[in-house]
């Protein structure tokens, strides 16, 4: 019998199409985007279309507020760290979930020990919703930055992230969100969210492992977190990586294109699987929201010990 690779929330298939986009970069335009010749120039203008594509994934405008990371878990870290470093000068608290993914969770205790910063970890209801009354409740004088994630990794609860960035916007706070496990998966607008910074990483979604981004709304300062080159506009340095980028834009292109048909279907096999599920057997309990606020492609199922 075939395997059936039920693990999508750790990481996703590439499709043939992306590793198609992605092969001509490795031997044919290999040049530094950075070198000025012409070849460079190829590799470079290949990693601005790409650039393009991924902002508009995300709904961005302008695609200079895209910047390319070796995955989700360094974006979290450079919004979350290059944030704090950037306005601790104004106040040294956080305001952050108990459900975070260890990416932000860790940065978060790093900044805390490192730097003394204070962080506020929000608790969540049974279904592993952030009330905004709460948030609300959790902003200080001294807040600079907030952090909560779109939709959550274990199970699958969508945050009211609007109203939340609205919390943080009236207030005059950074507010970033992790939108890693949400990418592919729902329709990701940065302006109608309203937030200032947002991750998302290329395996989640078809695409290849090893490269995600930041948007960083214009105007937002950050603090590189790795020294060397001006790469990505002076906010990650380091060679960038072409064909990664390019097949983040691909995976990126599809997973926009087939959203709706493919949600829809997801979360219709969702259902049926979890139906199935209780019906063939006894005292399972499904961990997290009901269906339109939960990922289309999340299953969470203990099964409820009796004795
Ligand atoms: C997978 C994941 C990450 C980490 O992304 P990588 O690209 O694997 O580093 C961060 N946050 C969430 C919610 C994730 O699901």
């Amino acid at each position: 019998m075939e395997d059936i690779y039920f693990d999508h929330a750790a990481t996703t298939p590439m499709l043939e199409e992306v590793i198609k986009a992605m092969k001509p970069f490795y031997n044919q335009v290999f040049a530094n985007p950075a070198s000025s010749h012409l070849q460079g120039q190829k590799a470079a203008s290949a990693l601005e279309d790409a650039r393009e594509s991924v902002a508009e994934f995300i709904g961005a405008k302008n695609a200079e507020e895209v910047v390319f990371t070796s995955g989700g878990t360094e974006a979290d870290n450079l919004a979350l760290k290059g944030a704090a470093m950037a306005f601790s000068k104004k106040g040294k608290h956080i305001i952050t979930s108990q459900i975070e993914h260890h990416a932000v969770l860790k940065s978060c205790e790093y900044l805390k020990k490192h730097l003394g910063f204070e962080i506020t970890y929000l608790g969540v209801d049974q279904n592993g919703f952030v009330d905004p009354a709460e948030l609300k409740e959790a902003v200080r004088e001294d807040t600079v930055l907030i952090s909560i994630m779109l939709a959550n990794n274990e199970i699958g609860t969508i945050q009211p992230i609007k109203e939340l960035a609205s919390v943080a916007r009236e207030n005059n706070i950074l507010f970033h969100t992790d939108a890693v496990q949400a990418a592919g998966q729902l329709k990701i607008d940065v302006n109608d969210l309203g937030v200032d910074l947002l991750s998302v990483s290329a395996h989640k979604f078809n695409g290849p492992k090893g490269i995600g981004a930041l948007f960083v709304r214009k105007g937002v300062e950050l603090i590189p977190q790795l020294s060397g080159g001006s790469q990505e506009r002076k906010r990650r340095a380091g060679t960038a990586n072409p064909a990664a980028a390019v097949g983040m834009a691909r995976a990126a292109e599809i997973a926009l294109k087939n959203l709706k048909k493919k949600s829809s279907k997801l979360n219709k096999l969702r259902e049926y699987f979890i139906s199935q599920l209780f019906s063939t057997f006894d005292n399972l309990k499904l961990n997290g929201p009901d269906s339109e606020k939960r990922l289309p492609a999340n299953i969470n199922i203990i099964k409820v010990r009796i004795n």
